[in-house]
């Protein structure tokens, strides 16, 4: 971000706080670690007023007494030299910020945080996997009727425009008996690799529910499947993910590591370049855009990919896309199809497996201003 443009006398004027909700198009259910996800979302933004215009946003950890001490604050403070916003204001404020920077100066916030891979005036258009595929056969007692039900939901996002697959696995970590789970997680992923095609691609997720050897057998049995990742097979270990990397290597089979979302271990990165992993996925709302900035051109300078954890946010879905232009080894936007309330997002599109983002000011998103008053008024605040 530049910072030159932006103007001594802009002061932040007022500060609303929010929260929308919505639903998905299909409920959830449980995934290796827990129980039913369900349909309900919710989306708390925050509305920044400078210089009498406003921004929206995702805001989270925010207080009426945090926004009241930046209210009469110039924005260019807020920055720092580098032009980015600084740490103490990202998780509450960054994304009403950036927002308002595009609507003022009438650019998409992926032009103000591009890098040099960018390319100006061509449209942005970012790959995407449909990530809604979670244990929704549990009730099902045989194999042959959960594949079935679980290729029907891969088919629904295939004509939703989805190319590209993430499916939850690790149903024998919990909720069905070890090997009578593993042998189902196996089946539905070639189930909807049937569904994906050979050029579409197939991510798994164990949510930490297998071990290492369990790990094996499920590659092993999935040699054939066209998969581009597995993702928190275990909980991250560099012993054990340097065992996984040897035996792939040894086997040639090529699947990418990816781990990194919730409670990810301090030495993630540092095990990533020293090859014992492929992908990071931190979160897009915690810690944030500006964090992936920062991270995801370190990850781009090692030959890393990122691939920023966006699941039970509709927010993040929509703005991580933006990420790609400043993040060169940016992989896929998480997708899930959630409606939220008050929040059009209507100038996205899906389409062949990839997100066509919007190049309309801010982050394209429109929110309804009467809606939100409304809401500010009877469950949220006001600082001015
Ligand atoms: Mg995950």
């Amino acid at each position: 971000m530049n910072i030159a443009g932006i103007q001594s006398d802009w002061k932040v004027e007022r500060i609303e706080f929010a929260k929308l909700t919505g639903e998905r198009a299909r409920s959830a259910g449980a995934n290796g670690r827990i129980g039913i996800h369900g349909k309900t979302c919710s989306v708390d933004i925050a509305r920044i007023t400078i210089d009498g215009q406003r921004g929206y946003g995702s805001s989270i950890r925010i207080s009426p007494e945090w926004a009241e001490t930046l209210i009469g604050q110039r924005l260019v403070d807020l920055f720092d030299d580098l032009g980015r916003l600084k740490e103490e204001y990202r998780l509450q404020l960054e994304y009403p910020i950036l927002d308002w920077l595009g609507q003022r100066f009438g650019k998409p916030v992926y032009e103000l945080e591009a890098g040099t891979h960018f390319e100006r005036g061509v449209p942005l258009i970012v790959p995407c996997y449909d990530t809604s595929l979670y244990f929704d056969d549990l009730h099902l007692p045989d194999e042959s009727s959960a594949v079935a039900l679980m290729q029907e939901q891969a088919k629904q996002g295939y004509d939703k425009g989805h190319r590209h697959f993430k499916i939850k696995v690790g149903r024998g970590g919990r909720h069905m008996p070890l090997w009578e789970g593993t042998k189902r997680d196996i089946a539905i992923v070639q189930g909807i690799s049937e569904v994906a095609g050979p050029t579409g691609k197939i991510m798994i997720d164990a949510n930490n529910a297998y071990n290492l050897n369990l790990t094996k057998e499920v590659l092993a049995a999935l040699s054939d499947v066209n998969l581009y990742w597995l993702e928190e097979a275990f909980h991250e270990d560099d012993a054990l993910y340097e065992d996984l990397k040897d035996w792939l290597r040894n086997r040639g089979q090529q699947v990418l590591i990816a781990d990194g979302e919730g409670l990810a271990s301090p030495h993630l990165v540092d095990w990533a370049i020293r090859g014992r992993l492929d992908v990071l996925q931190y979160d897009i709302i915690w810690p944030g855009f500006t964090h992936w900035l920062e991270l995801g051109q370190k990850l781009d300078a090692h030959g890393l990919r990122s691939a920023p954890h966006c699941y039970g946010n509709a927010y993040g879905i929509y703005v991580s896309g933006h990420l790609s232009a400043g993040v060169r080894n940016f992989e896929f936007v998480e997708y899930d199809d959630i409606t939220i309330e008050g929040m059009d997002v209507s100038g996205y599109r899906v389409d062949n497996g990839e997100m066509h983002i919007p190049a309309s000011p801010g982050f394209g998103i429109v929110f309804d201003d009467e809606l939100v008053s409304g809401l500010v008024k009877r469950s949220g605040w006001s600082k001015s």
